[in-house]
């Protein structure tokens, strides 16, 4: 992280601005909006400023230029000169009396960047860049104001005046947030949104007193919890689903494996419980079935589980078996399909899975050997026209690649292996089915890795970029066009 957000209370706080210009009026007045007293530090003051100086009491302008003793008890302090000699004058004086500085547009003399303010107060949303590219964190503002509505600001005004009220009735910590939550997709939420706070009220107090003669006042049922079973994708956090980041910022605790990276668990909730059951090969550190009777208990303990797996949770991914005993426990639980690595990495090398005059169909199969033999139905994957997409197959390359020979393959149909697929260090190699072995040994990649096997992967070639990119492919993108009858001889 290269700042710390947080949002300062300046009210009756003092904050200095040095210069006149329209930058200066504008934290002026931000500094103001804020509750802050801002002095005004410049010899003259520009024509922005008399309707603010009207405007607010807390605002004072002294004539002259920036001495120490104006920066005594400042908390911020903007110099906004546009003057670089100036400005940097201002921040030594400023920051000898403790204050932290700001000056617009010069990131090396910054002791905090401004970020890009979409305001709905209370609610306010900051989007910073660290400095980096102001436009960049505007551009996404200006996206967020057609998405969150003005009325969001009331809604969070009304929720912080139901606070108390919520928790005299309902005393559990937990029981009291899933009401609230619930509470945001109900018509309470949509009352106020719609501006009618008094039925919204009404509607409120008649929603607690029923929770109240139901019992245990928590309006949670049974008291259960619940399991989702996610697909946190390949690798790339942006290939989550929406569903996938809200169940993210909803759960208590998170049940998470091998294959999920860091960006993608830095989306949890902060304080929800982190639990690793990772799998590595040959080294399983929970068996499946303690993993299932891990989920039951926690759900049984009235939390909301998130157990998170790599790709798709029905892709080779065991999904089915750990849900069956939830199933049979009674066990409420949802399943979110993620995107599989077959997928995510075939997209960001460049390979089209399926292509009109490649392969009509393509098939997900798996390389993990029992007993070190690779037990694959060879009729099925040796069809034309078919990409065969081997997930868990970089350990037993050579024997793979051997036995698709010795079944009839021609050894000079095109392979990929994409390593770390949809990620940072993604590495793609290309070869045949007789060299691929060889090439991936030389690189010494340790996976995850999918391998591709068909004339597809000559596309990437065309269509590859070989690292993660955010873009969709250009129509004017030609593809290479490879002689369908190829695939034939597969
Ligand atoms: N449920 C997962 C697959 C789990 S099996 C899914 O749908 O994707 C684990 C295998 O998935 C790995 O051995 C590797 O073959 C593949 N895999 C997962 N993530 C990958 C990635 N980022 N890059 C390449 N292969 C990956």
């Amino acid at each position: 992280m290269e700042q710390l957000p947080v949002s300062l209370n300046l009210k009756g706080k003092k904050v200095v601005v040095t210069g006149g210009s329209t930058v200066a009026a504008r934290k002026t007045e931000l500094a103001l909006r804020a509750g802050a007293n801002v002095l005004v530090v410049t010899p003259e003051l520009g024509p922005e400023f008399p309707p603010i100086a009207q405007r607010y009491s807390s605002f004072s302008h002294r004539s002259g230029s920036p001495v120490s003793e104006d920066f005594e008890n400042a908390v911020i302090v903007y110099g906004a000169s546009e003057n670089d000699e100036e400005d940097r004058r201002v921040r030594e004086l400023a920051r000898a009396r403790g204050a932290l500085v700001n000056v617009p547009d010069k990131p090396e003399l910054c002791d905090f960047s401004m970020p890009s303010i979409l305001d709905r107060s209370p609610l306010l949303i900051a989007i910073s860049t660290a400095g980096t590219s102001p436009l960049l964190g505007r551009q996404i503002k200006e996206r967020l104001e057609t998405t969150i509505p003005a009325a969001y600001g009331d809604l969070a005004r009304f929720l912080g005046g139901i606070r108390e009220h919520v928790s005299t009735h309902i005393k559990d910590n937990r029981q009291r947030r899933y009401y609230l939550e619930k509470l945001l997709d109900s018509p309470v939420a949509d009352l106020v949104l719609a501006g009618d706070e008094a039925r919204a009220r009404k509607l409120l107090d008649e929603q607690l007193a029923g929770h109240a003669s139901s019992g245990d006042g928590s309006g949670a049922g049974s008291g259960i919890g619940e399991v989702y079973l996610v697909g946190g994708g390949p690798g790339d956090p942006d290939l989550l689903t929406f569903r996938a980041m809200r169940l993210l910022q909803r759960a208590d605790v998170v049940v998470y494996d091998r294959l999920i990276g860091s960006p993608i668990l830095d989306l949890v909730r902060r304080d929800a419980e982190r639990i690793y059951v990772g799998k590595m090969m040959n080294k399983h550190e929970l068996s499946q079935e303690e993993i299932s009777r891990l989920l039951v208990k926690l759900a049984r303990e009235g939390k909301r589980v998130l157990r998170l797996k790599g790709g798709d949770p029905f892709i080779f991914g065991r999904g089915g078996e750990e849900i069956e005993l939830l199933a049979s426990e009674g066990i409420p639980f949802q399943v979110v399909p993620g995107i599989t690595a077959a997928s995510g990495c075939a997209s960001y090398a460049g390979i089209p899975l399926t292509h009109r005059d490649h392969a009509q169909s393509c098939v997900f199969a798996t390389g993990h050997s029992k007993n070190g033999r690779l037990e694959l139905d060879w009729a099925t994957l040796l069809q034309p026209r078919q990409t065969v997409a081997i997930y868990m197959g970089l350990a037993m390359l050579p024997e793979l690649t051997r036995d698709f020979i010795a079944h009839g393959a021609n050894p000079e149909m095109p392979v990929a292996v994409v390593d770390n697929g949809t990620r940072p260090n993604q590495r793609v190699i290309i070869g045949t089915i007789e060299t691929i072995a060889a090439s991936v040994a030389a690189t010494g990649i340790k996976g995850p890795a999918m391998i591709f096997i068909g004339t597809v992967v000559r596309l990437s070639e065309t269509l590859g970029w070989f690292k993660p990119v955010a873009e969709p492919l250009s129509s004017s993108t030609k593809l290479r066009t490879v002689n369908p009858a190829e695939n034939a001889k597969y």
